[in-house]
């Protein structure tokens, strides 16, 4: 039996839903809480009023609002993507001993939540785990690691994704902190490349650019059995599929991936750059992007609009029914 009801799975049209979405983009027009991340000079300027919001179901059918055509830095949420090119290549049970699926409850570059665990990351959604697990990535060498990572996000957007230099250089030149997360992975025998290569892949795969309908078809693919319901193309097999959800669902807003379970019940992932995608298993995904941020790194209108679409469609996975 599904997790996600078959009533569930089957309860919206593309009218209802649009309208909804319409709504949600309406209702969160007024909202200039939050600021746009600015450790990192490039996202510091991307205007902070624009809102996309995007859907694409389990066959396809895409729904694309407002700025939803703007390509935004893919940021943290590039962590989901080459946590599933590992888990194909090395298996679940590979990646959970090296990296782990426990939650830090503690900023994504924290140094600290290391410190308590001898080392060894908790979970690939925060920066110390993203950085091991890219060095996991079976490669000849650094470039031929980056151009692997920087296939499969094209793949699961099906679209064509590129590096943006003025990203990169941006994140290059400021990227001490995880650098020195990258050493201390190596003094804790936690990183299976060399570290300062592996944190120069990083900071490359989080320099991508992807639009919110894009960033939408990495969901579908989640919510499809790994198959990328817009090229027809399986890239991840069924059985990893929970093991990406869960740990969106433990750490993919961060700090507050817990309140975000609380309320919203969907495994989703957030990028300072603004982008946040949550997955609906079995029907969907949708995508926002806008750059204001909560002190917590999440955008500020993505989780107002992606909360309110949910809600109002009734997608939680700890919904129950009466029997
Ligand atoms: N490149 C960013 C960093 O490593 C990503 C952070 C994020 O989006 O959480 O600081």
């Amino acid at each position: 039996m599904s997790f996600v009801s078959q009533s569930q799975a089957n309860s919206f049209n593309h009218e209802q839903l649009e309208k909804v979405m319409q709504q949600a983009l309406v209702s969160s027009a007024d909202n200039t809480d939050g600021e746009n991340a600015s450790y990192i000079p490039y996202l510091a300027s991307v205007p902070s009023d624009l809102a996309g919001l995007a859907f694409v179901s389990v066959h396809g059918d895409e729904i694309v609002l407002q700025d939803a055509d703007f390509k935004f830095a893919i940021e943290s949420i590039s962590k989901v993507m080459t946590l599933a090119l590992v888990l194909e290549q090395s298996g679940a049970e590979d990646l959970h001993s090296k990296v782990g699926a426990e939650p830090t409850g503690m900023p994504f570059n924290s140094v600290l939540a290391l410190e308590l665990h001898q080392g060894k990351p908790l979970t690939p959604l925060v920066n110390a785990g993203a950085i091991a697990t890219v060095s996991m990535v079976e490669a000849y060498n650094c470039e031929d690691r980056w151009q692997q990572i920087l296939a499969f996000q094209s793949q699961l957007a099906n679209s064509n994704i590129e590096l943006s230099q003025a990203v990169n250089q941006s994140e290059q030149s400021t990227n001490t902190h995880n650098r020195a997360i990258a050493l201390l992975l190596e003094s804790s025998g936690c990183i299976y490349s060399e570290p300062m290569q592996a944190c120069d892949v990083y900071t490359r795969q989080c320099s991508t650019l992807f639009n919110t309908l894009e960033l939408a078809r990495v969901g579908a693919t989640l919510a499809n059995g790994g198959l990328n319901p817009s090229s027809g193309k399986q890239l991840i097999q069924p059985e990893n599929i929970p093991h990406i959800l869960a740990e969106m669902m433990m750490e993919g807003l961060y700090d507050t991936s817990g309140d975000w379970a609380y309320d919203v019940g969907l495994p989703s992932k957030s990028g300072v750059g603004g982008g946040l995608l949550t997955v609906i298993p079995n029907v969907g995904a949708l995508a926002a992007f806008s750059p204001r941020l909560d002190p917590f790194g999440n955008s500020v209108r993505g989780q107002q609009m992606i909360k309110q679409v949910a809600q109002t469609m009734g997608w939680n996975l700890f919904s129950s029914q009466q029997h």
